[in-house]
């Protein structure tokens, strides 16, 4: 097989679209697994209190587990919660707990509440003796103080897009977001990679959705678009990811070559 090449530097991707069931969650995990598959250094950061992530890569997540949420409000240091992914070497996991659903509201009258994340990986990264190669951030649905976090804390937005017909919907109110966040706390946040999701190359309306993001995002979209499948929706409830759960059904393989494309592509859009 071809190699993944690994950044010079720990790539941060947020993944990250205020709507929900577009593919956040199952594109975080997935990318990650297939990087950390390839041996590439992986971490994944659950910040949905939904702690879909953590239940797709098999971590403890249940209210008291040392998770984002002591991060954030405590600012209990990162490598205090994270835990290895039991199913794949290189891949470890900063699991939500539903604790999460409340941090926005008690960070809401701390002066550092945007650099919660930013601080706290930071400060990770750097006792690490071997560098982490990826870091993805899974976002909730919404653009709150979780995702603010998030931008914060990341140089490369990543947008999995459903490929239906509202899918553009609140895609400019992301954008002006992503600008405003640029100008105000992080220079160097930008969207990165965009990724169709759920496609279905037989449908007219998929083809032209496809197509208009393609116009659109000419630089940033992968060549590889995810298809429908029903082993990705399968996997999470068995603890896995398609990766792992089916490795030769198509959305696993989509997940894969997308995973390389992203690691060739390294942070040139
Ligand atoms: P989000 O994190 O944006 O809310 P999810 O990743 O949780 O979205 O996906 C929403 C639902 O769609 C989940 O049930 C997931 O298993 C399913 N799903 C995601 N991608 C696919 C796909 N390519 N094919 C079939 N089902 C998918
Ligand atoms: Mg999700």
């Amino acid at each position: 097989g071809a190699e993944f090449p690994a950044p010079t530097r720990t790539r941060v991707l947020t993944v990250s679209n205020q709507k929900g069931g577009v593919g956040k969650t199952t594109t975080a995990v997935n990318l990650a697994a297939a990087l950390a598959s390839e041996g590439l250094k992986v971490l994944v950061i659950d910040s949905d209190p939904q702690g879909n992530a953590s239940t797709a890569l098999n971590v403890p997540h249940g209210q008291g587990t040392p998770s984002v949420y002591d991060c954030l409000v405590d600012k209990t240091p990162l490598d205090q919660v994270i835990a290895e992914c039991p199913d794949i070497p290189n891949l470890w996991v900063a699991p939500a707990t539903i604790d999460l659903a409340g941090a926005e509201i008690e960070l809401v009258s701390e002066d550092d509440r945007a650099y919660r994340l930013r601080d706290s990986l930071e400060a990770f990264l750097a006792t690490q003796d071997t560098q982490f190669d990826y870091v993805f951030i899974d976002c909730p649905p919404s653009l709150g103080l979780l995702t603010l976090n998030a931008f914060v804390a990341a140089e490369e937005v990543l947008i999995p897009i459903q490929t239906e017909y509202y899918a553009l919907e609140g895609l400019s109110q992301l954008m002006s977001n992503i600008d405003r966040i640029r100008d105000a706390l992080n220079p160097k946040l930008h969207i990165s990679t965009i990724l169709l999701t759920m496609n279905d190359r037989r449908t007219n309306l998929s083809r032209q959705v496809a197509e208009e993001v393609r116009k659109y995002f000419k630089n940033e979209t992968l060549r590889t678009t995810i298809p429908r499948s029903v082993r990705i929706s399968e996997a999470p409830s068995f603890g896995q990811t398609v990766i792992t759960y089916d490795r030769t059904n198509s959305g696993a393989l989509a997940y894969r070559v997308a995973a390389k494309e992203i690691a060739d592509r390294g942070t040139e859009k």
